[in-house]
């Protein structure tokens, strides 16, 4: 699997079950030509992930991709998914470290670097998702709470996994909220995210995608995607329609 530059991701949280999925699916497609630039990247939640697989199979530019990991990979976790086990239903991705999974579960930056570990060592892509509240941004603080999400994940990743990693820079402030941050924003964090990055990886970090997410639409995706070391978009609300989600995609970029 080769990602390819922008990508598009749709991350559907407690949304659409697998009937859905599949009707999603049956309207989209024929809505995005197979050769269009980039990488299409689902997030349904998983009881909908073998609906979606079936219905992409035959596009590889379309992956689909899991919310959330649980760190082991077996045994006696009621509720939990791992990674290897998304791996074997078809998922190629998935996301870690959500603002929701952070901030409505708690979830502890150091849960967040053994749940990057599992995808990466179960052969799926991660995308470590990064952000400060609002707070964290009045304050000033927020490219060092950005880096302290990144640094302790960076640390843990050799050269050979660059590759499966992306980072969406989502401020918790412009998730679900309607409020975006500006292109130059996305702009100014990005090229932090990628300064952090290029600490660890030398020019090997050019080449991790940065996606950014938080109240995306149609109206303002495409000047989103134009902003420097913005390489694509994560997409919660706006992800779940399909003709919204294809004219997105279809953001020449
Ligand atoms: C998200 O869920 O990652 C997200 C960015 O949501 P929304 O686009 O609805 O703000």
């Amino acid at each position: 699997m080769t990602i390819q530059t922008p990508v598009i991701a749709g991350n559907w949280k407690l949304n659409h079950g697998p009937e859905e999925t599949r009707a999603f699916f049956r309207a989209l497609l024929p809505e995005v030509p197979a050769d269009h630039v980039g990488t299409i990247a689902i997030f349904p939640p998983s009881l909908s992930l073998a609906a979606a697989v079936e219905v992409i199979a035959t596009r590889t530019d379309i992956l689909a991709g899991v919310q959330d990991v649980y760190w082991e990979s077996r045994g006696a976790f009621t509720g939990e998914i791992s990674a290897p086990l998304a791996h074997e239903a078809g998922a190629q991705l998935a996301l870690v470290g959500h603002s929701e999974r952070r901030h409505v579960f708690g979830e502890s930056i150091e849960e967040t670097v053994k749940k990057v570990r599992a995808v990466l060592d179960a052969e799926l892509s991660a995308i470590l998702c990064v952000g400060e509240t609002i707070e964290e941004r009045e304050s000033g603080a927020a490219q060092g709470v950005v880096t302290g999400q990144l640094e302790p994940v960076a640390g843990t990743l050799s050269q050979m996994e660059l590759s499966r990693v992306l980072i969406a820079y989502e401020p918790v402030w412009a998730i679900g909220t309607g409020r975006t941050a500006s292109p130059a924003d996305a702009a100014e964090m990005h090229l932090h995210v990628r300064e952090v990055l290029a600490k660890h990886f030398g020019s090997a970090a050019s080449a991790i995608p940065i996606l950014y997410g938080g109240s995306v639409k149609q109206e303002n995706a495409p000047d989103l995607l134009a902003a420097p070391e913005v390489d694509g978009l994560l997409i919660g609300g706006a992800s779940l329609e399909p003709s919204t989600f294809a004219r997105i995609c279809a953001i020449p970029s």
